[in-house]
């Protein structure tokens, strides 16, 4: 029998109207520190999306009680299992929106949004050559795992995916369009756009990536690589098969590797991929800048070495 770890990780979000936002978010940090939690929840008018970890009692208790509050009772929770608090801090932030798009005029989801697809039928939908299956998360998202065959927006903000499908895609209205995200909260949003943009068969990845890998049917067929994720993991196993590969080269000896490490000069900070020889010979640094800063923690570091999770 699999021994399951102390903690887990939950990811949720749930389109549904919250009055005050302010208010709401107040209160909700000071229950999320009573309880232990760690993590980060973004709270609009529009709904609710958060990031948590905590012990397996701890997160329990959160879910239990948000399902017993009628605007999140049937609100699904992302359920993954970790040896210990994946985040450093507690934070609950009011936001004009709970993923930015910026549109001049916002996409309410329960107006209009793609067609659900579960798991099973994406993975058959995808297979289809006619399909465009279009990732969309960021750059440094896609670079470590993706969908085989999927479109992938070169864009670093989910607030510029617009224009480049705009730019890049505005022949293509006619075709089945298939969209996938980490847990589908973007896609909601993103799928409803593409509707109004005029494409006419728009479908989403109910659950994005992190409920696909989980099928016990599907394993993560199809998918290539890590699922990038914004906690201290960085990333997730999707693929469950023998199929699994290694998506990603090294930024500095361009070898296949899907290893990413923070710039070590403080003020960077950026993530990318790093092998390990590499990390030494150029000190966890993304570029020459970075490498003479006089900031750089990489000596003091390897004097000490800082825990990687
Ligand atoms: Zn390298
Ligand atoms: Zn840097």
């Amino acid at each position: 029998m699999k021994e399951s770890k102390p903690f887990r990780v939950l990811l949720y979000y749930h389109y549904v109207t919250i009055e005050d936002p302010e208010t709401f978010a107040q209160a909700h940090l000071r229950f999320c520190k009573e309880l232990g939690l760690k993590g980060r929840i973004l709270v609009g008018r529009e709904g609710l999306n958060g990031t948590l970890s905590g012990t397996t009692e701890q997160t329990q208790i959160y879910m239990d009680t948000l399902h017993r509050d009628l605007r999140f009772a049937d609100m699904p929770f992302k359920i993954d299992e970790a040896d210990g608090h994946v985040f450093k801090k507690m934070h609950v932030r009011p936001r004009k929106e709970i993923v930015a798009l910026k549109l001049d005029q916002d996409i309410d989801p329960h107006q209009v949004t793609g067609k659900h697809l579960k798991p099973k039928e994406f993975y058959e939908a995808i297979q289809d050559e006619n399909v465009l299956v279009i990732d969309a998360r960021n750059n440094y998202e896609t670079q470590i795992g993706r969908f085989r065959n999927a479109i992938l927006p070169d864009v670093k903000n989910f607030r510029d995916l617009p224009e480049w499908i705009e730019h890049n895609l505005a022949d293509y209205k006619d075709k089945r369009v298939l969209t996938y995200c980490t847990g589908g909260i973007r896609c909601e949003k993103f799928s409803g756009y593409l509707l109004r943009a005029g494409f006419h068969d728009v479908s989403q990845l109910e659950g994005g990536i992190v409920e696909y890998g989980k099928d016990p049917e599907v394993k993560g067929r199809l998918y290539d690589g890590k699922c990038y994720v914004f906690d201290q993991r960085i990333s997730v196993p999707v693929n469950r098969t023998d199929e699994d590969v290694v998506v990603g080269h090294c930024h500095h000896c361009g070898k296949t590797c899907d290893r990413i490490v923070n710039c070590a000069n403080p003020e960077c900070n950026k993530q990318f991929i790093c092998c390990e020889e590499c990390e030494h010979e150029y000190h966890r640094s993304c570029s020459d800048a970075c490498f003479h800063h006089p900031r750089n923690r990489y000596d003091q570091e390897v004097a000490q070495p800082a825990v990687r999770v």
